[in-house]
């Protein structure tokens, strides 16, 4: 079982795949799920390949693994002991960028359905949601992929995504939701002048000041359940010219928002405004990844009960990390888990993984497949 993903793994590293090239990955992927009865929809958008795999079930229900063929550049490759598309493997490591941050998980998926359909195990319908452009700008990636299916009426009941979501050991956490993002850029405006005369200027940054430190006061009440609370830091400040005597005309300021879906970004912004109520000021905001959270219920269940009867592990069900294309599944209020291999070496110099782990992750994604009900 183990050989099967591991194989699929070092095919896929060995395709070079930076953001938003596809290197191949998908046509190869296509190849390995047209004989298993997977039919292939492509959603191309811009540089961008997309395409969802769908295997209609002998069951009811239709369960979605998400995932990312792209990776991030490799940084200096003489610093790479194992050429970074090599998918080298030595004493049960798997070498290569992609093998956490997630050609490994695709891999393990793919596997795990070959092995059912061997088996001819009835299944629900299965579609693979496959894009190239997760780690970059994801503005033609997963989105266009749930735009296309909202359209045709065809969004899954819930969804895998394999991004690398564990610390120690595989199963060991799931996330089940994130925090959103919002940067605020804010120009306050004064009028420049010489600084023993303050009556023919305005001073930008005795502006700027108070309403910052009234945005660093902002009460953003209690988080949401599970989440860590909102987090508003102010990242930049600039202004003044440089010399001693001239008051400056312009402060810029940028904010950093991470918050949990406890607040919206209507309610950041308008508390944002707000805070600056009393100041000539440009604000921009920018919602760079909105919140998600699935809720406690039978497809949380599902995937931890998989990971127990697997592995033993009791599994963190946990809300940490950055942003993921979760949300944009979670938008399309489809149920969100991300469950991957372990992400110990992710975007670094001689990203790896164990292929014990790939075997594990096969396993659990297998018993999840099996026992899922729509
Ligand atoms: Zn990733």
């Amino acid at each position: 079982m183990s050989e099967i993903a591991t194989n699929i793994a070092v095919k896929l590293i060995q395709r070079e795949s930076v953001t938003p090239a596809d290197g191949g990955c998908q046509n190869y992927l296509a190849s390995l799920l047209a004989p298993l009865g997977f039919v292939r929809t492509e959603v191309d958008a811009g540089d961008v390949t997309n395409s969802i795999y769908t295997r209609m079930g002998e069951l009811g229900g239709t369960l979605a693994f998400a995932g990312h063929t792209d990776v991030v550049p490799t940084g200096p490759v003489d610093k790479w002991a194992h050429a970074p598309f090599s998918g080298d493997i030595l004493d049960g490591i798997l070498y290569g960028r992609g093998a956490q941050d997630m050609k490994g998980a695709i891999a393990c998926w793919v596997a795990a359905v070959a092995n059912l359909c061997a088996d001819y195990t009835p299944l629900p319908t299965i579609q693979l949601l496959i894009t190239s452009d997760e780690e970059g700008e994801s503005i033609d990636g997963t989105i266009r992929i749930i735009e296309h299916m909202q359209a045709k009426g065809v969004l899954p009941d819930a969804a895998i995504v394999g991004e690398p979501s564990c610390s120690e050991k595989v199963g060991d956490t799931i996330r089940r939701g994130r925090r959103g993002a919002v940067q605020v850029r804010a120009v306050f405006h004064g009028k420049q002048g010489h600084s023993a005369y303050p009556q023919d200027a305005d001073n930008a940054i005795h502006h700027a000041a108070p309403a910052l430190a009234r945005i660093a006061a902002i009460d953003w009440g209690s988080p949401a359940d599970g989440f860590p609370p909102t987090s508003c830091q102010i990242t930049n400040v600039n202004g003044g010219t440089g010399a001693t005597n001239v008051i400056p005309g312009l402060c810029e300021a940028v904010i950093d928002i991470r918050y949990n879906p406890g607040n919206n970004f209507d309610g950041i912004k308008a508390m944002i405004e707000a805070a600056c109520s009393d100041c000539d000021v440009t604000l921009a905001f920018e919602h760079a990844a909105m919140a998600f959270s699935t809720a406690d219920g039978p497809f949380l269940d599902l995937v931890c009960d998989s990971i127990k009867a697997v592995t033993g592990i009791d599994t963190v069900r946990d809300t940490g990390g950055g942003t993921s294309d979760g949300r944009f599944l979670a938008a399309a209020g489809v149920p969100v888990a991300e469950l991957g291999t372990t992400n110990s070496t992710i975007h670094q110099v001689g990203e790896q993984v164990a292929v014990d782990e790939l075997a594990t992750l096969t396993a659990i994604y297998t018993d999840i497949i099996k026992n899922f009900e729509g």
